[in-house]
């Protein structure tokens, strides 16, 4: 029988009214004949609050630290309640619940008497959010008649040790999903995890970097060969550009592997990266739906999409960036100087996003990080440095883009009030991308927006929304 993995957002899990929405999505799945294994992310803003939590304890704020946990405490207590009807039940939750948050207001305390945060003390303290949402979760299914049995994800997601950004390790997982999930999918259950975290071989627990738990939902589904992996959250699927920027974004029906990782990777929020590896490997479908709105068909990413008459599907947005120009007046590009560049930012482990050079100068994209200072000072000593913050990079995603002249004018004349600082068309030939002020990206964006989906193909993009919204 078919398995298809449901990976839920935070807001698909916000409240009870969203968790109740979310177990009749998953009912409805096993109506039809298949057998879900449900991914859920921590309640929506937890995993920020954890953050906050164990930053204010870092700092030496207690008090400020246990308000936050017994905010956090309140919330889970309160949704549970309003969840489950059975009072057996609902005492067994709420005393889980409140061991829970004990053992995490005991580490706050520690880490506010130490006032040293670890990577691994913080991704003990986020993994709260998921472990707490998953439980109660699969105890509320069993109220909305669906068969919910939870698992813990750490005895699931084997990774490596690198804290806050884990790397999962394929073999180990492909043996405990066989072990752990696949014996509660043949007794007719309904297994439900949480995403986002794992551990490392020695039990410790691991994160896979914010916005993971789509990263569990796509290994869980790449290790048991899924037929489908389904990445429910809170828009109708992927759209033309972030929804929040220009609300008359259309949505994307389908997409391409290879253009959804060129979007996820330049900002498009709505998937996480590496999502889409385990889904290639093993050519599965992934389908990016609405938990508010399940009958929208939402967005198909497969290996190969249809000829689409539009150059580009997406103007994806990536904000917070910061640029550093490198110039080298005296050593003029000599032999190994680009590497001793990247060295300095492989020293400081600080993933650079794009480059431009030329004879005297190298411009680099980094996300906005703490680390500037001393990656700067590293790179005085071989060059003249300076860098500004507060970009934004836009990037323009389309197969059909290959090979089409006249393309870049386009962009170029849409953007032609906005300051463009630098220019780099990636070797993937699917993306054009630009950085810009920050301040500039809502003018930017709704100019391209207008200029390249005016007229879009219908056999890729949803007119039929667009049309129905004009009529109203
Ligand atoms: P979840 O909690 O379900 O993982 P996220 O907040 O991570 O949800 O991602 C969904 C959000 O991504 C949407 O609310 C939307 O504002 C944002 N987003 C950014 N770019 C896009 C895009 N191109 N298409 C759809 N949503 C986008
Ligand atoms: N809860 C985690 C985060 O907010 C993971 C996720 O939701 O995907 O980053
Ligand atoms: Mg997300």
């Amino acid at each position: 029988m078919s398995l298809v993995v449901m990976k839920f957002g935070g807001t698909s899990v916000e409240d009870a009214a969203a968790i109740t929405r979310t177990a009749g999505i998953v009912a409805g799945r096993v109506d039809a004949g298949k057998r879900p294994v449900v991914v859920v992310s921590a309640m929506s803003k937890v995993t920020d609050q954890l953050l906050a939590a164990a930053g204010a304890a870092s700092r030496g704020d207690r008090t400020g630290a246990l308000a936050i946990s017994s905010r956090l405490r309140s919330r889970h207590r309160d949704t549970a309640a309003a969840l489950l009807k059975d009072t057996a039940a609902l005492a067994e939750l709420q005393n889980w619940i409140e061991k829970e948050f004990d053992a995490l207001d005991e580490v706050l305390r520690g880490l506010a008497a130490i006032l040293e945060l670890t990577p691994r003390i913080s991704d003990l303290i986020v993994s709260y959010g998921e472990r707490l949402s998953s439980a109660m979760i699969a105890r509320a299914f069993a109220e909305r008649g669906v068969n919910g049995a939870h698992v813990d994800a750490r005895e699931v997601i084997v990774t490596d040790s690198q804290y806050q950004k884990a790397i999962p390790q394929d073999g180990p997982i492909e043996a405990r999903c066989a072990e752990k999930i696949q014996p509660l999918v043949d007794a007719g259950k309904v297994p439900v995890m949480g995403g986002f975290i794992g551990s490392n071989e020695t039990g410790i627990t691991t994160t896979l970097g914010r916005g993971g738990s789509d990263f569990t939902g796509a290994l869980v589904g790449g290790a048991m060969n899924a037929e489908a992996i389904e990445i429910w959250t809170d828009v109708n699927g992927i759209m033309t550009t972030d929804p929040r920027i220009c609300p008359d974004a259309l949505r994307v029906k389908v997409i391409s592997f290879e253009e959804a990782a060129e979007l996820a990777y330049f900002g498009a929020k709505v998937l996480h990266p590496a999502t889409i590896l385990p889904a290639v490997r093993k050519n599965i479908p992934v389908l990016v739906l609405n938990s508010r709105n399940p009958q929208n068909e939402g967005t198909r990413i497969i290996a190969i999409a249809p000829h689409c008459r539009s150059p580009f599907k997406c103007i994806a947005v990536k904000k917070k960036l910061t640029i550093i120009d490198v110039v080298a007046s005296r050593m003029l590009m000599t032999h190994g100087y680009l590497k001793s560049i990247f060295d300095i930012f492989d020293k400081h482990q600080c993933p650079v996003d794009m480059v431009s050079t030329s004879e005297v100068s190298v411009s680099l994209t980094v996300d906005a990080t703490d680390k500037l200072p001393a990656i700067a000072d590293d790179l005085s000593r071989i060059a003249d440095v300076k860098y500004e913050g507060q970009k934004a990079l836009i990037c323009m995603v389309g197969e059909d883009i290959r090979g089409q002249n006249g393309i870049a004018a386009q962009v170029f004349a849409a953007m032609r009030h906005v300051n463009v600082r630098m220019i780099s068309q990636g070797a993937s030939e699917i993306n054009m991308s630009f950085m810009i002020e920050e301040s500039d990206v809502e003018e930017a964006v709704r100019s391209l927006h207008t200029c390249f989906f005016q007229n879009p193909d219908p056999a890729v993009f949803d007119v039929e929304a667009r049309q129905a919204t004009v009529a109203q």
